[in-house]
């Protein structure tokens, strides 16, 4: 007994069964541990970027899949479906930094770093949070001071997926003096950046998470991977807006598995004389369950399509479907844990990491608040979105494949 996704077409669904056998033979026999020592399997990366797993919305010139974005939801999905924390990792592998990368650096950089990254031998991890800087990005103090021949980087990030083993790390800094921003490669060893701590996270455990200090980091004008010129926070945005869309379709994979653990339970365990399934109350959890999935599936694909057919990133859909596919993965463990009575509550059962994992969703990509505030400064235009809010503008309208 499970909930099937939708039917997306003979091309999406042959990436879905890709991704299902991955998740089955590489992550399901290293979830237990990953999650027991918060240790995120780093062979994984290579191993998804040897079976055509990551970026597989990327060119096939650029060393991609050549599908558009929804192979890559896809993918997230049937990866969360079996572990969120392992799904991250990889996700932010297959997205944010690396996306950057591809979208705005240069032919150069794309040789130097682009082709590794989408092999995942060279990991890509993207800080743009500090300690003073999460919603409101524009209060980044992480400066990059010109010098004759590049840069130094000084300051610091916080919560940066990937940071404790990334092989590179995507920094935002501002222009020293200026109101302008950068982006900037900086490597591990590279003198002056180490990764201070790793932080022990409510869920996504298997994910590795760090605090990131850079001391007067030296690097050259190569590694400036934003354009002479551009404007690298809205760019920055644009990635961060399309990534909403990855951060719901994990949030659907992880609403799947956790009714599909629910109904399994509710069809076996017995309670006065009857399975637990032919209880009206419990029928009832399960069906609005499955509703709510079935009504953030829509929307979110909804919202990619648009962006496919468009070639645009359209913020309001991008907004509601995150904010849906992560309030309802909230709402969905909620209830499911419900069914399994007092061993869902204990800290080995997969559906209290289910429990905690979701919370995840309403707080990466734009907080869920921040989505209400996209979304209703639409409604109602007077309302201030608050221009530094993370893809809170909209942006113009570009046709590329996406
Ligand atoms: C597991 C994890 C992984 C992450 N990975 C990365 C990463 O790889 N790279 C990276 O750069 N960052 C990463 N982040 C950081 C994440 O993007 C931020 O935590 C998020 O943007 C929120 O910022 P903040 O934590 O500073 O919260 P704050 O901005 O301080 O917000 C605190 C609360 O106030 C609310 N709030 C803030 N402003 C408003 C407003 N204007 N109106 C109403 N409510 C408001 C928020 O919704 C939230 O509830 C990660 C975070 C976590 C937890």
């Amino acid at each position: 007994m499970s909930v099937d996704p939708i039917d997306l077409g003979a091309e999406l669904e042959a990436w879905r069964a890709r991704a299902r056998r991955f998740a089955q033979e590489e992550i399901v026999p290293r979830v237990d541990e990953a999650e027991a020592t918060e240790t995120f399997p780093r062979e994984l990366f290579a191993r998804a970027g040897a079976a055509g797993l990551i970026g597989s919305h990327y060119p096939v010139a650029a060393g991609g899949g050549g599908a558009d974005l929804r192979a890559a939801m896809v993918i997230r999905e049937e990866f969360s479906y079996r572990s969120v924390g392992i799904s991250s990792g990889l996700g932010h592998q297959d997205h944010v930094g690396t996306a950057y990368l591809q979208r705005f650096g240069s032919a150069a950089q794309h040789e130097a770093w682009l082709g590794p990254a989408l092999a995942g031998t060279y990991v890509i991890a993207m800080a743009i949070t500090e300690p003073d800087a999460g919603s409101d990005v524009r209060r980044i103090r992480t400066t990059a001071r010109p010098t004759s021949s590049g840069w130094v980087l000084s300051g610091r990030k916080t919560y940066i997926t990937n940071g404790p083993l990334a092989d590179a790390i995507a920094l935002t800094a501002r222009i020293a003096g200026t109101d302008r921003f950068g982006v900037f490669l900086v490597e591990r060893g590279d003198r002056g950046f180490a990764c201070e701590r790793k932080l022990s996270k409510l869920g996504c455990r298997s994910s590795e998470v760090g605090e990131l200090v850079f001391d007067d980091v030296e690097v050259s004008d190569e590694r400036r991977l934003s354009p002479e010129g551009g404007s690298p926070l809205d760019d920055i945005l644009k990635v961060l807006v399309i990534g909403r869309l990855l951060v719901a379709a994990s949030a659907l994979g992880l609403g799947r598995r956790a009714i599909d653990l629910a109904l399994a339970r509710a069809a076996t365990r017995e309670t006065f004389g009857r399975p637990l399934l032919r209880r009206q109350e419990i029928s009832a959890m399960l069906a609005h369950a499955t509703t709510a999935l079935r009504a953030a599936e829509l929307l979110s694909y909804h919202a990619a399509a648009i962006a496919v057919d468009r070639g645009d990133v359209p913020i309001l859909e991008c907004s509601q479907a995150k904010l849906l596919a992560a309030e309802t993965a909230v709402e969905i463990t909620d209830r499911m844990l419900r069914v399994f009575g007092g061993v869902g509550y204990l800290d080995d059962a997969e559906i209290a990491r289910l429990y905690r994992d979701a919370r995840f969703f309403t707080i990466v990509e734009g907080t869920a608040e921040i989505q209400h505030r996209i979304i209703a400064s639409r409604l109602d235009p007077t309302l201030d979105p608050e221009p530094s809010t993370v893809g809170s503008r909209p942006t113009a309208r570009r046709k590329t494949r996406i």
